[in-house]
């Protein structure tokens, strides 16, 4: 039920959300986002869009280091808070830093849901959920394309038996 539901959401974007995230590009104005990214990320972090889900670069990824934000860069989450939804989105119980993220309620579909969306670019990043793991319970259900991870090599070498190269 919860993949049908997700796959319904696909291809739906926030109307008004994306006039507000409009809004957010007079705060980075002298950016032309549409020549930044590709379509696909425009099409997300821009326009809230939503990737399919077992699809993404990241919903199955589990290199240490940091997700940050595919517009920005800004750093948005650890692989540490990172974990399993089965949800087919890259999900994390916490955020890397709280004040790098901020949320909006978003109202379309005839759902109320939390949009995540990056403090300093206003890019699209995905929802929070509430039926994450204890003690908090949250989910950050975010999609791979609103990311770009930056390997950890000091983790990778000091998990590595014999201290081999990355
Ligand atoms: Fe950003």
């Amino acid at each position: 039920m919860l993949l049908s539901f997700c796959v319904a959401l696909l291809f739906a974007g926030c109307t008004s959300a994306q006039q507000d995230t409009k809004n957010d590009e007079t705060q980075t104005s002298s950016i032309d986002w549409s020549a930044e990214l590709s379509p696909e990320q425009y099409r997300i972090l821009r326009q809230c869009g939503t990737e399919p889900p077992f699809t993404g670069e990241f919903w199955d990824h589990h290199e240490r280091g940091v997700y940050q934000c595919a517009g920005c860069g800004s750093p948005l989450f650890s692989s540490q808070t990172k974990y399993e939804s089965g949800s087919g989105w890259p999900s994390f119980f916490g955020a890397l830093d709280s004040s790098n993220i901020r949320t909006r309620v978003d109202r379309e579909h005839g759902m109320i849901r939390t949009e995540l969306l990056c403090q300093s670019c206003g890019g699209h990043l995905g929802h929070l959920f509430n039926d994450g793991p204890a003690p908090d319970g949250l989910r950050y259900c975010i999609n791979s394309v609103s990311l770009q991870f930056e390997h950890d090599s000091i983790a990778s070498k000091e998990a590595s038996p014999k201290g081999e190269q990355h």
